[in-house]
């Protein structure tokens, strides 16, 4: 066993013992669930708009290298920089040399996955800058030196209690603030930050290819004092997140709005075309889009092809019985939940994370509850065909089946052996597959075919 799966393994069975975890889980989901179930009434025809995002992308993601190219021109066209990022190391090169040209000593942040999965906190930290997240949520996982629980709500997994507990060790604010006070305390802090960083760091939400723009949506403003206060703004984006076209975005605004959070449409919506351009009074100086492959091409594969629609709405994540019980931090990857169960083991490697793709029920409510329709069940399910047929499964699981196969697949092999030669095989070959928390599994003492055979004397 690979030391990722042993501790995913270690971390999921001490998380689905843990009760405060659990219950404050359960707290933010039910809360989430009501939201969906409201901001769904803005719609006469939900599933037509849900087919409709799915084909959109289908359309985006089969032209992807023209759309991008478009997005490329349009967007040089206006003055902005776009760097194409074969890998990590790619957009942090790109990254450090831009620091590097102006002598950054801070940089502010928004939300973005994407800096989490090239660990741009980590190398801004090496380079000697500041870097701040701004997001209420990512600010208080930053606080407490850990990474986002969840792909929309990073601090998900925190009661009020706990974040007020947090900042009073490490702001030194009064203990037991109200979740008002909390906000505000973060606001004061954040406002300086803003003011005085040389660059502004966002994601995007879409890629728009025919407007050569980004989209980013939020529910603070942080980003967009993040996007206009400093001189410099980099958005590092992953190439999936490309769409067609501008007008797309009523139709994708909403889902990702409904989905996300509940609210029919989110907050802040901005569309960034490129640097402030003569006589505008906002905006940065220089703009640029960091075009972010890192493995997601591999995606392309037709088994999995789809998950490529992904717009991170983290509804999949809410939905999933596993998610629920065993948590975000418990996955060891940046994307958690069924969506991050199917695309890590491309992003990264079959070998490495492929035991993800077996964490699930395969009850199907992800693909239920995804916005795009999603086949992602599907797709765990072809994952795990990918990591046996790769020959990652370890032998004894392969000997197991092996063995499995040969006693089901003849009647006399069935028969023959009494119950307690099949208990002690089991109990050596199959027993730690099984789990210590099911019930052993005992095989009667008269086969059914000797039951059959009694029955119709
Ligand atoms: S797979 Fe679907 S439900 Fe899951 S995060 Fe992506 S869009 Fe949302």
């Amino acid at each position: 066993m690979n030391d990722l799966k042993a501790d995913f393994l270690a971390k999921s069975e001490s998380k689905v013992f843990d009760d405060k975890h659990r219950k404050t889980i359960a707290f933010n989901i039910d809360k989430y669930n009501a939201a969906v179930e409201n901001g769904k009434l803005q719609y006469s025809h939900l599933d037509f708009a849900r087919k409709k995002a799915k084909n959109l992308k289908w359309k985006a993601i089969e032209s992807l290298d023209k759309s991008l190219e478009t997005f490329e021109k349009k967007f040089t066209e206006r003055g902005g920089k776009v760097i194409w990022a074969e890998d990590a190391e790619d957009a942090l090169k790109a990254i450090n040399e831009i620091v590097d040209k102006v002598k950054a000593k801070l940089v502010v942040k928004s939300k973005s996955m994407v800096t989490e999965e090239i660990g741009l906190n980590h190398f801004l930290e090496k380079l000697g800058v500041e870097s701040v997240e701004t997001d209420l949520g990512e600010y208080i996982q930053q606080l407490d030196g850990e990474p986002p629980y969840h792909i929309v709500t990073p601090a998900m997994h925190k009661s009020k209690e706990d974040i007020a507990a947090l900042f009073a060790q490490k702001l030194g604010t009064e203990p037991g603030l109200t979740p008002t006070e909390l906000t505000m305390v973060a606001r004061q802090k954040l406002r300086n930050k803003f003011l005085q960083a040389d660059i502004g760091i966002t994601g995007a939400n879409f890629i728009i290819a025919d407007a050569g723009a980004i989209a980013l949506t939020e529910n603070e403003g942080n980003v967009r004092l993040t996007t206009s206060l400093p001189k410099i703004h980099i958005a590092i984006v992953g190439i999936e997140n490309v769409i067609p076209s501008l007008k797309d975005l009523s139709v994708f605004w909403p889902l990702l709005a409904t989905f996300g959070t509940g609210q029919k449409v989110t907050v802040y919506n901005s569309i960034f075309f490129g640097p402030k351009s003569v006589g505008e009074m906002d905006g940065p100086e220089e703009m640029y889009v960091i075009l972010l492959d890192n493995g997601r091409t591999k995606l392309l594969r037709k088994e999995v092809r789809e998950s490529m629609y992904c717009i991170r709405c983290g509804s999949c994540l809410n939905a999933c019985p596993v998610y629920k019980n065993i948590g975000g931090h418990s996955y060891g990857s940046t994307y958690s939940g069924p969506i991050g169960a199917v695309i890590t083991p491309h992003l990264k490697s079959m070998q490495e994370y492929g035991h993800l793709s077996f964490a699930s029920s395969l009850c199907g409510n992800c693909t239920e509850v995804c916005p795009l329709k999603i086949n992602i069940h599907s797709m765990l399910l072809e994952n795990r065909a990918i990591y046996v047929d790769e020959g990652h499964a370890p032998m004894k699981e392969k000997m197991s089946w092996r063995l499995f196969k040969a006693g089901v697949s003849y009647r006399l092999m069935m028969n023959l052996p009494t119950s307690n030669m099949k208990n002690k095989a089991f109990e050596k070959v199959f027993a730690p597959l099984w789990g210590s928390h099911r019930a052993p599994l005992v095989f009667p003492k008269k086969t059914f075919a000797k039951l059959w055979k009694e029955h119709n004397k």
